[in-house]
């Protein structure tokens, strides 16, 4: 039996919904993680201060009682934004962060930026600020092969708002390239990434193994074996500029099995235990708390958690439960599909 303890993780990316949804997937998370950002992408979307403070407020009372959790709360940008709302809203601590999404980059991002320049100047007063600029890093043109998007994203439009705001705090969401690790390596040191458990775990061939895998479909959808070995890479090595955002993203079963189906991953329930199996299959597992615990808080300029968690490397594996259950509809759990040895104890 191996035995690891670690500071309490936080996960820098979260998709909680709303509604019946959202009360069935706090717990989910709140269970392992100290601290969240959560995505503004509801329908309709989170667009102002007091937006998030609403929002706030229904998944502060979906957190188990007795259970440490803190949400951190963004605002969807668009080319509407108020200016003076952000500022406003994030001297009063009621937003942690803004979200660039390219329009129909993703699930119910319809309202996004189609053209950066016109958030220029919103952008410029986030740097005087310092407020955190977080991105789903892909170009929506229909013409761009949809493996390509993030590294054009990145050339033509990530660089481009990194040479003109060196200031600016930015973390570059979900990376899924080769392309991408190596660009924020070399990038300023206000420049970081997250990346998720499903493409650390997975390369795209899981979306096609026997038939279609609906499940396995996010967006950014998963890469060749080279990227993901590359996230590994970066991942496992403790490097600061890399942290846990797990992306996780809940979506009923038959949204996702269908003639058109849903992106996204359900991964919050075993992320922490998956997470440990593979680094340990790369003898790192020592790296496993900079990466889920330390390098986040450093780049976003918070302390550290001070609550431990604990980690057992036992010869059984997890028998993975299948599903989160909403009455009559379900969401189902990601399970990677390898044996995982690692649980959670306490
Ligand atoms: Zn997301």
């Amino acid at each position: 039996m191996e035995e690891i303890e670690i500071i309490k993780p936080d996960d820098w990316h979260v998709h909680f919904r709303d509604n019946e949804i959202l009360k069935a997937v706090v717990p989910e998370t709140t269970r392992h993680f100290a601290r969240s950002i959560i995505m503004p992408n509801l329908i309709p979307p989170i667009l102002n201060g007091n937006d998030a403070l609403q929002y706030r407020k229904r998944i502060e009372q979906a957190i188990p009682k007795g259970v440490n959790f803190k949400p951190f709360m963004t605002v969807y940008l668009t080319e509407n934004t108020n200016q003076n709302d952000l500022k406003e809203s994030y001297k009063n601590g009621l937003i942690f962060a803004v979200k660039l999404y390219p329009a129909g980059a993703t699930t119910n991002s319809d309202s996004g930026v189609k053209n950066l320049k016109k958030i220029m100047p919103l952008l410029e007063t986030m740097t005087e600020v310092g407020l955190p600029l977080l991105i789903h890093g892909e170009v929506t043109d229909k013409g761009v092969d949809i493996f390509d998007r993030e590294k054009i994203f990145i050339d033509q439009k990530l660089d481009f708002i990194c040479k003109k705001l060196p200031e600016l705090k930015i973390t570059l969401e979900h990376i899924t390239t080769k392309d991408a690790t190596k660009y924020i390596k070399e990038g300023n040191k206000n420049l970081a990434a997250s990346i998720t458990p499903h493409h650390l775990a997975l390369n795209r061939n899981a979306i096609f193994v026997g038939g279609i895998r609906p499940h396995y479909y996010c967006l950014p959808i998963l890469k060749r074996e080279n990227h993901r070995q590359a996230l590994l890479k970066v991942a496992i090595s403790g490097n600061k500029k890399f942290f846990l955002g797990t992306d996780t993203a809940p979506h009923f079963v038959h949204d996702k099995e269908s003639d058109c189906g849903c992106a996204g991953v359900f991964n919050a329930t075993y992320c922490l235990p998956i997470l440990a199996q593979i680094f340990d299959n790369f003898d790192s597992i020592n790296n496993l708390e900079s990466f889920v615990s330390k390098n986040g808080a450093l780049h976003y300029r918070l302390k550290k958690n001070k609550e431990k968690i604990k980690l057992i490397k036992s010869n059984k594996e997890i028998i993975f439960k299948k599903f989160i259950k909403i009455g009559n509809k379900q969401i189902k759990i990601f399970n990677p599909e390898f044996p995982v040895y690692w649980h959670i104890i306490n």
